[in-house]
């Protein structure tokens, strides 16, 4: 393994040289910009919602399944690793990670494509935009400013896609700002690209376990993925008669492992190739955080199983299908009586964007507890 951290560190993002805060603010006396936006995080109410909100399965199925906050988590935890391996910054690393999911809806992607049904009318659903619109606008800690007042480098990390007609409004708005990249087509920051495969890689480790536990996936079915089956060996190689539960974690920790030695191998090698003199050039160079092409493959191959197997599986269809339900009936019953809403979000004269900055930010059983009041004639009585 390499590593050239001086030749790394050149292109990572410093604090000291931060593109800064839409509202300036006074220095904080120990604290440097990316360490406060992962403490501004942190302590935001969207992120405190996240324990309650669904990854895959429905939030009240278990309690061992991840949750947004579980998954946020790992997602820093890996990208904390790499970075310090390659030299990156660890404060914007962790922010970007922590804030990554913040805009999703209750009950995860089922939650979030009935939102965007319901919108589609009026510009949409997307979770990487509403990301960035809780951050920005929906946060309310502040006495004279909407949002957190992150730095640009953390919301150019939470905005991770973004469609050429969202970028174009964005960029209206702030000129030269974080939707710039996806008019003019360059990277984010090393950083922010970092957090996209850590996300990748938590995710596609972290949903075998939960699918597993759930018993929808069976370790004879994870036989037949290549990169599992490998480690798999490894590990009764190493531990014979290995079984059960502890064959399964033995298993996904090589298969995190060699991906992230693999991510940070790959990523050393293409940074020092394309030997960018700064953060700004690492920008335009094309995409310098990767996996091996072998490593990528195998990790695409892992993805189509765990959609097959896992994400299609009748059980996971049939509760997302609920849930699909239970976000179109909140929809239709706050814009047919407003005065369910919440007063802020009553007052507000962008009705649909209002109902659905509302619904987004519900947790699965806030949710399922207002879906309930409204349509049970019982409690309404
Ligand atoms: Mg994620």
């Amino acid at each position: 393994m390499i590593h050239n951290p001086t030749a790394l560190l050149r292109c990572a993002s410093d604090p000291a040289r931060s593109r800064g805060r839409r509202f300036a603010v006074t220095p904080a006396p120990t604290r440097n910009d990316f360490q406060r936006d992962r403490d501004r995080i942190v302590h935001s109410t969207a992120f405190r919602r996240l324990v309650y909100k669904t990854q895959v399965f429905l939030n009240h199925e278990g309690d061992l399944f991840r949750t947004r906050l579980t998954h946020s988590l790992e997602v820093a935890q890996l990208a904390r690793d790499i970075a310090r391996a390659l030299g990156l910054n660890e404060d914007l690393v962790e922010a970007i990670a922590l804030a990554h999911d913040l805009g999703h809806t209750p009950f995860g992607h089922a939650g979030q494509d009935a939102l965007h049904d319901c919108m589609a009318a009026h510009g949409g659903f997307e979770h990487n935009l509403q990301s960035l619109r809780v951050v920005d606008q929906l946060e309310e800690r502040y006495p004279h400013l909407d949002g957190l007042n992150l730095s640009f480098e953390t919301r150019e990390g939470i905005l991770k896609h973004c469609s050429a007609a969202h970028a174009r409004a964005i960029e209206a708005r702030e000129p030269g700002g974080v939707a710039r990249r996806f008019i003019d087509r360059t990277q984010p920051s090393l950083e922010a690209q970092l957090c996209n495969l850590a996300d990748e890689i938590a995710y596609n480790a972290h949903d075998i376990d939960d699918g597993v536990r759930s018993g929808l996936l069976t370790l004879e079915q994870l036989a037949e993925l290549p990169l599992f089956a490998h480690h798999q060996a490894q590990a009764l190689d190493e531990h014979p008669g290995l079984q059960g539960r502890r064959l399964l974690y033995e298993s996904i920790r090589r298969l995190l492992s060699a991906q992230v030695y693999d991510v940070i191998d790959a990523s050393a090698a293409a940074i020092v190739a394309a030997a960018p003199p700064d953060a700004d050039a690492a920008r335009r160079a094309g995409p310098l955080l990767l996996f091996s092409p072998a490593m990528q493959a195998q990790s695409s191959a892992l993805k189509r199983f765990l959609f097959q197997h896992l994400y299609r599986h009748p059980q996971v269809v049939a509760t997302t299908d609920q849930a699909r339900e239970v976000v179109r009936g909140l929809y239709a019953a706050y814009l047919e009586r407003p005065a369910e809403l919440r007063a802020e979000f009553a007052q507000r004269p962008d009705r649909e964007r209002a109902v659905a900055d509302y619904i987004a930010g519900m947790t699965d059983r806030y949710a399922l507890d207002e879906w309930q009041k409204l349509y049970d004639p019982y409690i309404r009585a």
